[in-house]
């Protein structure tokens, strides 16, 4: 190619996503295969956001609502924080490139737990920005070596709690230390596509700490608990400021109508999302007890997947996991050679996990 490309662009490894059904049973030729490997929701979208959708197509004709008004809304009722603090993303991967494109230049600095969402580095690099990594201590974030890392070239701080692979949270008494030294030029970004799922009291919420002045940016997603992750649909709360500038570069409809329409559903469907962490939070003790049984050890989590250190190559055990049909995630680029990442899924899903997972450490 003749076209010069910037070598921050170079430097991006591109995101690979977690193997789809249909790919693996059509390279491996089986069928019936399970997915744990993406986090998402093994009962299936909210069932009032698919009948709201359905009545939305009859207006695809139509281009979505630009300001996202109703949605916006139904969120800042959830919540509890006015509309102007809400930005709608095509996915809240979309707002993390909203910021990172706002708000960072080439030469500057964005601060990130390592490992963690690798969007985070692939947003920061694209806008030409230095990621500076902050190694996590005991698999959790560790908001000293995050400070540590600071720099007068710093603009934005990557945080994810519950983090992913991990599953460990931010304490409240932590992130209050944290948040009170960090200067007013940089933004903290908390990533809480996972909050739903915690079970620990002591963890840290962001909209708690929003007081319209601490530059801090919390997203949360519809792609998890509300099952929704094909309909490509997430928003931030944010300071009114950061929010107008967001809004500058935002595309007009970046959140479409059916994302809309479905979201709104799905943020009244109680019923459905109280099923869904409850299936979670049964299926970890399900998965925890039958491991501790096998002596296999892993990692307790606060969120709907967790590690497991399978005491091979993670690669291997991700390969021979799939020809059994079962998609996990190995840890092995993101630097724990010997550790898958699996979610949990329906019942049967976790029990043929497990025999999978047996037959191969056997
Ligand atoms: C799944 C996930 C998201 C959600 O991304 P969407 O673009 O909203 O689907 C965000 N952050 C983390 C850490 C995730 O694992």
């Amino acid at each position: 190619m003749k076209i010069p490309v910037p070598d921050y662009i170079l430097s991006i490894t591109p995101y690979s996503p977690g193997k789809p059904l249909e790919e693996l049973e059509r390279e491996y030729g089986i069928a019936d295969s399970i997915k744990l490997a993406s986090n998402e929701n093994p009962l299936g979208p909210s069932p009032m956001a698919i009948e709201a959708i359905k009545n939305a197509m009859l207006r695809l004709n139509r281009y979505p609502d630009g300001s996202g008004h109703d949605l916006i809304r139904k969120i800042s009722d959830h919540i509890g924080v006015s509309p102007r603090h809400i930005v709608l993303g095509n996915g809240s991967d979309e707002i993390i490139g909203m910021l990172a494109f706002a708000f960072l230049q080439p030469g500057d600095e964005a601060v990130l737990p390592n490992p963690s969402f690798l969007m985070y580095d692939i947003m920061a690099r694209g806008a030409g920005a230095v990621p500076v990594f902050a190694p996590l201590t005991s698999l959790s974030i560790d908001l000293d070596l995050i400070l540590e890392r600071i720099t007068p070239k710093t603009r934005i701080i990557f945080l994810c709690n519950p983090n992913n692979p991990t599953g460990t949270i931010i304490t409240n008494n932590d992130f209050d230390a944290f948040i009170k030294e960090i200067p007013e030029d940089i933004i903290v970004v908390m990533d809480e596509a996972y909050i739903e799922f915690v079970r620990d009291q002591n963890c840290a919420v962001g909209y708690e700490y929003m007081d319209n002045k601490t530059p801090l940016v919390i997203l949360r997603t519809f792609s998890k608990v509300y099952g929704l992750a094909g309909l490509r649909i997430g928003y931030g709360i944010m300071p009114a400021a950061i929010a107008d500038i967001l809004n500058r570069i935002r595309l007009p409809f970046n959140a479409n109508s059916l994302a809309q329409a479905g979201a709104c559903a799905a943020l009244e469907d109680k019923g459905f999302i109280e099923k869904v962490v409850s299936l979670i939070h049964e299926g970890l003790d399900f998965l925890y007890d039958a491991l501790d049984r096998r002596g296999i050890k892993y990692f307790p989590t606060q969120s709907n997947f967790f590690l497991i250190d399978v005491r091979k190559d993670a690669d291997d055990i991700y390969e021979n996991m799939l020809r059994q049909g079962v998609i996990v995630r190995s840890m092995k680029s993101y630097g724990y050679p010997s550790y898958i990442r699996v979610n949990v899924g329906l019942r049967e899903e976790n029990v043929r996990f497990l025999q999978a997972l047996e037959k191969i450490m056997a």
